[in-house]
């Protein structure tokens, strides 16, 4: 099997438009990577319930990384792309949850004002969020992080952050939330499915990585070419890398704008 590529592409605000989710704006690049066979992998803060019928609608059967890269889902080998195989890497929320909440009752972390996903009804994250309500209720699926709205001053979220280390906690700054997890990010689930597809396919292959935020900072460092794709709500965030391109356009149209010309470039030359 030849392998020129593999895409691993965050979703809110670079696939998918900030505001609107909406990714049409993308659809010249995505029959691109279609026509020349190139896996698109989604590696997202959303859960695999909310990620599984965007990449039906998407039409691709690729492994996919949820809640940010607490888990790797695999096409299981002898099915037609629906059942899967899991490796996970997160902590499990329950655990996540129990801390967060010692460390409500603790004396040094009462204070703190922040909202989580668990204090709220699916009205409250409907409106934090913009999504309707099947979409929020597949939003609620987590099984491994916790996402909050931080209501406090940056110092006593630096005093938050040191308090969840101490629990063996992190934080990664996403589009709209904080999400507090423990042993994972994008960039351990996409070195895996690196080794996966090395392992399956036995040729190298150049990983071209796209996202818009902190959280997908890890992903974008692994990747043979990093894409920042424009925000409309926030700067990009700072990428040392010696490959990066920055887009123009936000969301799904920088998105299509990098692509192209990545994979045009490529095409062309040889
Ligand atoms: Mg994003």
């Amino acid at each position: 099997m030849k392998l020129e590529y593999i895409v691993v592409s965050d979703l809110d605000g670079t696939l998918l438009d900030h505001h609107t989710y909406a990714w049409n704006a993308a659809q010249q690049a995505l029959d691109l990577l279609k026509s020349r066979h190139i896996p698109l992998i989604l590696c997202s803060s959303k859960t695999a319930a909310e990620i599984l019928p965007i990449r039906k609608a998407l039409d691709i059967q690729d492994p996919f990384i949820a809640e940010n890269g607490a888990a790797v889902y695999v096409p299981a080998a002898d099915t037609d792309g629906n059942k899967h195989e899991r490796v996970e890497f997160g902590m499990n929320r329950a655990d996540i949850l129990s801390i967060l909440q010692t460390i409500k009752g603790s004396d040094e972390g009462n204070t703190f004002s922040f909202t989580g996903f668990s204090d709220m009804t699916l009205s409250d994250l409907m409106e934090a969020t913009g999504l309707d309500e099947e979409s929020a209720g597949k939003a609620m699926q987590r099984e491994y992080g916790e996402p909050l709205q931080w209501q406090d001053t940056e110092e006593h979220l630096t005093q938050f952050q040191q308090i969840l280390n101490r629990f063996g906690l992190d934080t990664l700054q996403g589009g709209r939330f904080l999400h507090v997890s423990a042993g994972c990010d994008k960039g351990k689930a996409v070195n895996w499915l690196k080794n996966y597809y090395l392992e399956k396919t036995g040729v190298s292959y150049q990983v071209i990585a796209l996202g818009d935020s902190e959280n997908d900072i890890s992903m974008l460092e692994l990747a043979d070419i990093a894409v920042l794709i424009k925000s409309p709500v926030k700067a990009f965030p700072v990428l040392n890398h010696e490959h990066v391109l920055r887009t123009t356009g936000y969301g799904p149209v920088g998105w299509n704008e990098a692509l192209l010309e990545l994979l045009n470039k490529k095409q062309g030359t040889q």
